[in-house]
């Protein structure tokens, strides 16, 4: 019940906790997970400490146990997103370390339908929903892919592929476009989407040796914006959704990064640690909310506060090796939730 009461208070901020499956190979007896609670409690074990300080509680609103499927998984979120089509800004973040398994929930492991993330589940039922509204309303979705590296924001979806940096409105537009020049492209099936996909894809892995090591230090956002008109009475609304692939978050040794590597770290650790505050910000109904402090924070904050609402993934890596990362990672969801 209190539970409940602080949820309101704190309005259209939720955080789901995800723990991936151990993979093959891996030892399933080395697990920080102790138990998970139908309510979102969840039972982490040091593996460093014996007795009763050997375990950390933590609530989320709600936590999906290594079994659960991508089909469990967005039928959760699917409310979430059809709000888009009524006018309602939204984000979805995946947070975590790399491996923890972002990618796997917001893309998935492959293309094949039962494999799909959130990100082709959600532009699937957003065509299915506004094709069964065809007779009373008329509605109009774009996308846009791009990438924060370092920094910089890239258009992941042009045919230019130069790395052109990208400038940002400081104010949120009218029409909603906060990166007005990275390429919107009309979408009107699962199979535009899934084409654009692909080239997006290729552009992440422009200017890196390898991909995983590249797309684990940027983060990759996909909106997609939606129109609609009631063919009523001529009305129109205007949502957003923001679907976003986090950098790894796990944090860098200074002794053992340098050069290149240093500076991304930092980047990284930058416009993480901003996003906590601003999500932060927002749960405690502060008047200031910073949102000027990263790129990331600037790109989406006409749909972070307000009427807009707000879904981060916390993802988990199971394994013990793992332990004092998947601490840190609570303890930020802890922060924000
Ligand atoms: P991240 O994007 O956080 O670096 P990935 O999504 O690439 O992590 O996941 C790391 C590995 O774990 C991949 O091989 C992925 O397929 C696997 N994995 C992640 N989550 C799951 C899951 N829920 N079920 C099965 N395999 C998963
Ligand atoms: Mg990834």
């Amino acid at each position: 019940k209190l539970f409940n009461e602080v949820q309101e208070l704190k309005g259209n901020i939720r955080v789901y906790c995800r723990i991936r499956p151990f993979l093959p190979g891996q030892n399933e007896k080395s697990t920080t997970i102790d138990y998970i609670g139908e309510n979102g409690e969840l039972l982490i074990s040091n593996p460093y400490k014996q007795g009763k300080d050997g375990h950390r509680m933590f609530k989320f609103n709600k936590v999906f146990c290594p079994a659960a499927s991508q089909v469990e998984v967005f039928s959760d979120i699917q409310p979430l997103i059809r709000s888009v089509l009524d006018g309602y800004n939204v984000c979805i973040f995946a947070y975590g370390q790399t491996g923890s398994g972002k990618t796997y929930t917001m893309s998935g492991p492959g293309t094949s339908k039962e494999d799909w993330g959130v990100n082709y589940r959600a532009l699937n039922d957003l065509f299915d929903i506004s094709g069964s509204r065809r007779n009373t309303f008329l509605y109009e979705v774009g996308v846009q892919m791009v990438e924060i590296y370092n920094e910089q924001v890239r258009d992941l979806l042009s045919n230019d592929v130069s790395q052109k940096r990208l400038g940002i409105w400081s104010t949120s537009q009218p029409n909603g476009l906060v990166v007005p020049d990275a390429s919107l492209h009309l979408v009107q099936s699962t199979s535009d989407v899934l084409d654009l996909m692909e080239i997006g894809q290729a552009n992440r892995a422009v200017g890196s040796t390898a991909l995983n090591e590249r797309s684990s230090r940027s983060h990759s956002i996909l909106t997609v914006h939606v129109r609609g008109m009631d063919l009523k009475n001529g009305s129109t609304s205007r949502g957003c959704l923001h679907l976003i692939d986090l950098a790894g978050s796990e944090r860098v040794e200074r002794s053992e990064a340098t050069g290149d590597r240093l500076k991304e770290a930092q980047h990284i650790n930058k416009s993480l640690s901003a996003l906590g505050d601003v999500i932060f910000a927002l749960a405690q109904k502060s008047t200031h909310v910073p949102y000027r402090n990263s790129k990331l924070t600037q790109v989406l904050q006409s749909s972070l506060g307000g009427q807009a609402k707000t879904l981060m993934f916390v993802q988990i890596n199971p394994d013990v090796e793992s332990y004092s990362e998947t601490i840190s990672t609570l303890k930020f969801a802890e922060r924000v939730s």
